[in-house]
């Protein structure tokens, strides 16, 4: 069971670490994009910050689906509106639950399913065109799998974790077939995905703050 507090844990955690990483998430951006994802995200969550204390109160769905509508509202590019979308949709599966309620393992990777699916939708994208996908989509594969095998959450989400970081290593040898990085064609290569690179690193978040 993870708690009400865990879900505010991880926005609270988000908020702070996107202002650490912004440098390196626009770095990765100015090799093979526009050098402005740092930039993006740390818009994005500044709202959420500026909003947070308002929004506690509601359950973990709407709670999340405001940080979502956050990101949509204020994030220009692509990242914005798909990290948007991942919090938008994270919460679907437990939209009627209490303000206070907490969520089980089964829950949870069925709402990490429903956030990381949205983004091939969106994104009209899969695995291998060097985007964030590379890392979400075997992390989640790694998630179900874990957990269908009898991991305890915090188990089967250290193997997320992995999964997506391996995924995220997996982009620099690719060249990139959506996103601005298609415009390098081999010139990509040798380069991290700066989206994959910042989901890697956002569900290391969602790891670490599991009790
Ligand atoms: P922009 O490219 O508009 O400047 P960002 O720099 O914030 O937006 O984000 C770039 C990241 O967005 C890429 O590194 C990639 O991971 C991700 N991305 C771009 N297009 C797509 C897509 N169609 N599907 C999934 N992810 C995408
Ligand atoms: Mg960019
Ligand atoms: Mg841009």
């Amino acid at each position: 069971e993870l708690s009400k507090a865990y879900f505010i844990q991880v926005i609270e955690d988000l908020i702070p670490w996107i202002e650490d990483r912004k440098e390196y998430f626009t770095d990765l951006d100015s090799a093979i994009g526009d050098g402005d994802h740092g930039i993006n995200l740390s818009i994005g969550f500044r709202e959420v910050a500026s909003h947070l204390d308002e929004w506690k109160a509601d359950n973990v769905a709407g709670l999340y689906k405001n940080v979502g509508k956050a990101l949509l509202d204020k994030v220009g590019g692509s990242a914005g509106p798909l990290y948007g979308s991942f919090f938008m949709k994270f919460g679907v599966p437990v939209k009627k639950k209490g303000p206070d309620e907490g969520v089980t393992g089964d829950e949870f990777v069925e709402m990490m399913d429903k956030a990381i699916s949205i983004i091939q939708k969106r994104g009209k994208s899969t695995t291998g065109e060097k985007t964030m996908n590379d890392t979400l989509m075997p992390a989640l594969d790694a998630l179900k799998a874990a957990h269908a095998a009898g991991d305890d959450i915090k188990t089967a989400m250290g193997k997320a974790v992995e999964a997506g970081k391996a995924g995220l290593e997996s982009t620099r040898d690719m060249i990139a077939t959506k996103g601005r990085a298609m415009r390098l064609g081999e010139r990509a290569v040798g380069h991290l995905d700066p989206g994959a690179a910042s989901t890697a690193e956002m569900l290391e978040i969602f790891y670490k703050d599991m009790p």
